[in-house]
């Protein structure tokens, strides 16, 4: 037996659902203490699965940030949504979040996804915990109301209020996590790994991020990076140069406009957004080249969602 890890040692998957901004991506950044998912005001920007290891003594999580959950129009969007049910048959503990404060008049409003969500996690049988996000948005006296309506959804492991933003209960959200996996005497992955995708998703990832950033309202979510070049034959131990070619794929020409702006200077911020982030993440100076390129009706062609790692 594996003297580091005696018993009681928690090991095993856990699943993060709920709908389009209530909080997953901020949790599990925070979680992890890096960068690996999207973090926007806006809905429906992580796409991929982003598996992150969490570890600390006596406990190694493997967390899913799931695509947004919600009634799926288009094949994109149904494309997530089995992406999301799929994660769930993989995981040992759903942990499934809504938000806290009540409506007017104390109500709690529970929202027909949620509910959903709620039968999907009921169906698939696995252990699940009620996670209330952003309480510090909320004042106290409205949390027993929300539990009280959630208490009858499902058959939570537990129910616990917490802030990604602040911090506050978050021990006790990994606690209830860690108590619904299984017991187990040894880790899944040596405790250096953070994530299991290569950098070169991370990258792509980065360049999406600030292209949601940068044009705010102008372009829909139809967009989608792939890193086409990432030559790291003059990476050095600790510094060195790292090249990065990435092509942006956007539906129509408007689009691509908007993307490039005036004389590139679109293009130019997005690029350097993503390049300061990217030389953090690896620790490297980093040249970024940017292509933008249209191609129709992208998101209905399975084999480009297949090759840019959406759904299986
Ligand atoms: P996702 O779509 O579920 O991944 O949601 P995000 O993590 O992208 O968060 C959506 C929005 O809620 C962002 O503007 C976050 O800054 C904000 N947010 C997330 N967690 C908290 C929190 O604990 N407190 C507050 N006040 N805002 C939060």
């Amino acid at each position: 037996m594996n003297q580091d890890h005696p018993k009681g040692f928690r090991v095993g998957f856990v699943a993060i659902v709920g709908r389009p901004n209530v909080g997953k991506s901020t949790l599990l950044n925070r979680l992890l203490g890096e960068h690996v998912a999207i973090v926007t005001d806006k809905p429906q920007t992580t796409r991929t699965r982003i598996l992150g290891i969490y570890n600390a003594p006596g406990v190694q999580m493997a967390l899913f940030d799931t695509p947004g959950l919600h009634r799926a129009r288009g094949p994109l969007n149904r494309r997530m949504v089995d992406t999301a049910l799929g994660t769930l048959s993989e995981v040992d503990v759903v942990l499934c979040l809504v938000e806290a404060g009540t409506g007017p008049g104390g109500r709690v409003e529970i929202g027909e996804t949620v509910r959903w969500i709620a039968e999907e996690v009921k169906r698939s049988g696995k252990a699940a915990v009620l996670g209330i996000s952003k309480m510090d948005r909320a004042p106290r006296e409205t949390l027993l109301p929300v539990l009280e309506a959630y208490q009858a959804l499902a058959d939570w492991k537990a129910m616990v209020p917490f802030s990604a933003r602040t911090g506050e209960n978050l021990e006790s959200l990994l606690a209830a996590l860690a108590a619904a996996l299984p017991e187990a005497e040894a880790p899944l992955f040596p405790p250096e790994v953070l994530t299991d995708q290569p950098e070169r998703v991370i990258a792509a990832e980065y360049v999406r991020e600030q292209v949601m950033e940068q044009t705010r309202d102008e372009i829909p979510y139809a967009v989608a990076v792939e890193v086409e070049e990432f030559d790291e034959s003059e990476r050095r131990d600790g510094g060195g140069l790292v090249r990065i070619g990435a092509l942006i794929l956007v539906e129509r020409d408007s689009q691509k406009s908007i993307l490039i702006g005036k004389g590139g200077s679109m293009l130019k911020r997005i690029g350097t957004g993503a390049r300061e982030k990217l030389e953090r993440l690896l620790g490297a100076k980093v040249f970024l080249r940017l292509l933008v390129r249209v191609e129709e009706r992208w998101s209905e062609r399975a084999d480009q969602l297949r090759r840019l790692g959406i759904g299986s």
